[in-house]
């Protein structure tokens, strides 16, 4: 089955064909057949959704805080009544398993209940008596039309690290997202259009680069939220921190796990193996390297290239199917020359991936769960991020050693290490340089009401997407000083 859609802007309450001349075509990445033309829009397109989030806010800033979180909280209801479609849409055009889209969706949706409590988490706060009968306050207000740029590999998941937020804080919104999978938030702002936001308080915007640097210089937009690669977002960071914008970038991730001799190897192998080849290994945090501390060596590998060669790699909608295909041809090749830059670098290919051959999916962009054997450390593919399902085996003799192997990659978004020892986990947890860890925990996704905290090349920025940190980056901080002197007052 096939839900062929039309891409359209939404602004203004209303949907409006791009007016730009070129398109992108969406298909399927597993079955290869054509979803839809993605046309990429203009610098006209930028002003006619800015104009109008900016004629929309002076009103929806000044709606109270928990009228404005009604709307959220009916957001998360349509977002539940049409979970399964959503998931659905996500696997037909990003090619994840249904089960990979639910789980995304699901970690989506905690932020729009966290984005609910708003009325708390928007509060400032104040102290009397500063000086003799003077008091000061701080309040927060909202900072005025707000955008954010996303990626493809989380559909619905991270418009929604940023929509909630925004929102709830009193700005108008922006989303540009992915090119490549539009479909996913085309289906998302139908529920929001039923809900009946004043218009222009929350906006759709297709296209690609020339719509990502028009929003960025459009003298409205006053914060911008990127996440992508890092070249893309050193380009946003750049631009907007340049024009003196507020600006958060999350980039690329070369993620390493480190295995102790005594961790559980069955589950640590089971849990490596989601992390690394779950979503294809299109995942900002999953594990791209595996580092063996001594004799977990020999254990690991054996028992982790058995579970990769057992994992069912097919359409994503199929019933046991446990690995998708990646995104299009272009990532396709892109992770197969990784692979061969690997051998030629003197890595072992213990599991080749290339050219799978999927019966009945000929068309799609399959790539098999690789593993690279005895990466040399400081080689190519030892810094780079492949994003795909290719891991990369490491072995030294010890914690420290290991802790160096992930101190020496430029990405710093996330690490975990299995172990039963506290004080190695200890260690690792005070001295790794990433923000995001993982103690027996294989996908360091923090929840909701805590911080997305990548390092390093993987984040520009001073405060992260989600939780606490995303009131904080869509408020500015007003200090109000007050004397109230009697003798200026009328004697009640
Ligand atoms: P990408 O950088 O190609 O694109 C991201 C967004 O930037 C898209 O909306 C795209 O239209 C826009 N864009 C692309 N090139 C641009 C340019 N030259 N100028 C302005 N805008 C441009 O990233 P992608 O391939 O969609 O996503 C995969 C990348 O995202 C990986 O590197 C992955 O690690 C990273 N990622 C990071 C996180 C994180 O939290 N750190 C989360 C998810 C994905």
């Amino acid at each position: 089955m096939r839900e062929a859609t039309e891409v359209l802007n939404f602004f203004n309450g209303a949907w409006s064909p791009s007016a730009g001349e070129n398109t992108l075509q969406i298909v399927n990445p597993a079955t290869g057949e054509k979803l839809a033309d993605n046309p990429l829009g203009d610098a006209g397109d930028v002003s006619r959704v800015v104009d109008a989030a900016a004629r929309a806010f002076p009103d929806w800033r000044r709606t109270p805080p928990g009228e404005r979180v009604q709307y959220l909280f009916k957001f998360k209801q349509l977002l539940e009544e049409h979970f399964e479609e959503i998931a659905r849409l996500t696997t037909l055009e990003h090619g994840k398993t249904l089960a990979e889209s639910r789980g995304e969706l699901r970690r989506g949706i905690e932020n729009v209940e966290v984005a609910c409590g708003i009325p708390t988490l928007m509060q400032g706060y104040n102290l009397e008596d500063v000086a003799r009968g003077i008091d000061e306050t701080m309040i927060r207000q909202p900072l005025g039309v707000v955008a954010a740029v996303t990626p493809f590999n989380f559909p619905s998941m991270i418009p929604l690290w940023f929509l909630p937020y925004a929102l709830a804080c009193g700005n108008t919104f922006v989303l540009k997202p992915s090119e490549r999978v539009p479909l996913t938030m085309r289906r998302v702002f139908e529920l929001l259009e039923r809900l009946q936001f004043p218009p222009g308080v929350v906006n759709l915007l297709n296209g690609n680069r020339e719509v990502v640097d028009a929003l960025i210089d459009h003298p409205d937009v006053r914060a911008v939220s990127f996440v992508g690669s890092t070249a893309v977002a050193r380009h946003v960071y750049r631009s907007a921190a340049g024009q003196g914008k507020r600006v958060q970038c999350q980039g690329g991730a070369k993620n390493h796990v480190v295995i102790l001799p005594d961790a559980d190897m069955p589950t640590t192998t089971r849990i490596v193996s989601d992390s690394a080849f779950g979503c294809a290994g299109q995942r900002c945090l999953a594990v791209s390297a595996a580092v063996t501390v001594g004799e977990a060596r020999e254990p690991f590998t054996r028992s982790m290239a058995e579970m990769a060669r057992s994992i069912k790699v097919g359409y994503g909608l199929e019933e046991g199917v446990q690995m998708g295909p990646v995104v299009s041809r272009e990532s396709q090749r892109r992770i197969e020359g990784a692979i061969g830059r690997g051998a030629s670098e003197g890595a072992e290919v213990l599991l080749d991936g290339r050219n799978p051959g999927i019966p009945n999916y000929e068309r799609g962009f399959f790539v098999s769960p690789t593993i690279l054997d005895r990466v040399p450390p400081g080689s190519e593919t030892s810094r780079t991020e492949i994003f795909g399902p290719v891991l990369s085996l490491i072995h030294v003799d010890s914690v420290e050693e290991a802790i160096e192997v992930v101190a020496g990659n430029p990405y710093g978004n996330a690490a975990s290490i299995f172990t039963g020892s506290g004080a190695a986990a200890r260690k690792f947890r005070y001295e790794v340089p990433v923000g995001n860890v993982g103690i027996n925990i294989g996908v360091a996704a923090p929840m909701a009401y805590f911080p997305f905290s990548g390092w390093k090349d993987s984040f520009l920025g001073v405060l992260h997407g989600q939780g606490r940190d995303a009131v904080e980056f869509y408020t500015e901080k007003k200090v109000v000083i007050e004397r109230w002197p009697r003798e200026w007052s009328r004697k009640f």
